[in-house]
């Protein structure tokens, strides 16, 4: 399926594949810091297939952390994607990024172990205490 999503500002505007069945919410402490939630939703979709429509010069590219970089809008500061200088093999998309029509729902709940104690996680999905096995 082909994944299509804009930023707040929809200055920018982006078009990936997605690896089915791969959606997680993230509740590590990094995650939440950058996307200023209780946990970050993510889809993993095929990094040769991400395409710019519109604004691609506009995205700031967050380097902090070992290959891996968090992008965001420079314009609005929404959350975008996440991908590594390592592989060309996969990234991961804000599923808050997307279209309306992609309503994605999680398939697993990591870094649980950090997560806030009243953030509820679904019992019906896999949870990891860390990075899933992938
Ligand atoms: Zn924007
Ligand atoms: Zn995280």
């Amino acid at each position: 399926m082909i994944l299509k999503g804009k930023c707040l500002c929809e200055k920018i505007s982006f078009e990936a594949e997605d690896i089915p069945g791969v959606v997680f919410n993230c509740h590590c402490s990094r995650c939440r810091k950058s996307h200023g939630t209780a946990f970050a939703t993510q889809v993993f979709a095929q990094r040769k297939t991400l395409k710019f429509i519109k604004g691609e010069e506009l995205l700031s590219e967050y380097d902090g952390e070992s290959g891996g970089l968090r992008t965001f809008c420079s314009s609005c500061g929404s959350r975008l994607m996440n991908y590594s200088k390592d592989t060309m093999d996969y990234l991961s998309i804000c599923v808050s990024a997307l279209d309306p029509e992609f309503n994605l729902k999680p398939t697993a709940d990591c870094f649980v172990d950090d997560k806030f104690s009243w953030t509820k996680v679904d019992e019906g999905i896999q949870q990891f205490a860390a990075y899933p096995p992938m």
